[in-house]
């Protein structure tokens, strides 16, 4: 069984679309980074001439594709002085986060960005509020900070927003006035509230299918494992009969960069056993 919503959301389709029609005219193509957390649809991008990197090239006129994460400002400049051509592929929900970050920043709030440090897309962020940023991905990380008068929060799009609300509300002990953006993507969202509301509790087994670098993916698999037993799976290979008792009913749910036609696979490889 699955709940109603699994596949791409549309900030991962329309940036995959961007990125093929980028490699439609044989010029060398480069991603900074994942355009999508699928092993396969990677293997087919790669096969079509993209090119995966963590830096821009050092002279065009390679073509830069900007991956939904979005990129820091730096690297948009960066490029330009290269002379590379730039298909930016940034989630208008990631553009949200950076603007308001930089909103903030531009209006004297010391920005914090609740999310993971090391996440592409938060990189980018910090890079749009162009000021000091301090980044936290739990409450306990939030209780450590150091007092402050006033405090502008955004978050990264696909953290969990039931975390992001108790960060928040730790960061409100260590702050005098905080001014709050809830950024959290509301497919995202979509996804944790659909496993929530009755999905967990008809399956014996979940199965949560995306990329193991999809921050989603990890969030939506937390969130299943706290309810019924859960695995994280990046396709139908992977699942083991031993996970399964007959009779048992089976829960597929996918992060937002799986493409639907794996989760028909994951599906089908279920009904099989
Ligand atoms: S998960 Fe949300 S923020 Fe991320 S690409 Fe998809 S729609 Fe955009």
């Amino acid at each position: 069984m699955r709940p109603r919503h699994t596949g791409f959301c549309f900030g991962v389709r329309d940036a995959l679309e961007l990125a093929r029609g980028a490699l439609d005219d044989g010029r060398e193509v480069v991603a900074l980074g994942q355009v999508v957390h699928n092993a396969t649809a990677l293997t087919q991008l790669e096969a079509d001439g993209l090119r995966q990197a963590a830096e821009l090239p050092a002279a065009g006129p390679a073509r830069v594709v900007v991956t939904a994460h979005g990129a820091a400002p730096a690297v948009f400049a960066t490029a330009r002085e290269r002379g590379l051509e730039v298909v930016d592929t940034t989630c208008p929900l990631v553009r949200r986060v950076q603007r308001h970050a930089r909103e903030l920043a531009q209006t004297g709030w010391p920005v914090v960005v609740v999310g993971h440090v090391e996440h592409a897309e938060v990189r980018g962020v910090r890079g749009w509020a162009g000021a000091q940023v301090e980044v936290v991905a739990a409450e306990a990380e939030a209780e450590q900070l150091p007092w402050s008068e006033r405090r502008g929060v955004v978050s990264q799009s696909t953290f969990p927003q039931d975390q992001f609300r108790r960060v928040v509300a730790a960061l409100g002990e260590r702050t005098g006035e905080l001014r709050v953006h809830d950024t959290t993507c509301p497919v995202v969202n979509q996804r944790h509230r659909e496993a929530a509301d009755g999905f967990l509790d008809r399956a014996d087994v979940i199965l949560v299918v995306g990329g193991r670098g999809s921050a989603n993916t990890q969030a939506l698999a937390q969130t299943c494992a706290r309810h019924r037993p859960t695995h994280q799976i990046e396709g139908a290979d992977e699942i083991t009969p031993d996970w399964f008792r007959p009779g048992q009913r089976v829960g597929i749910t996918s992060g937002t960069s799986t493409p639907d036609w794996v989760v028909d696979e994951v599906e089908a490889r279920c009904r099989a056993l």
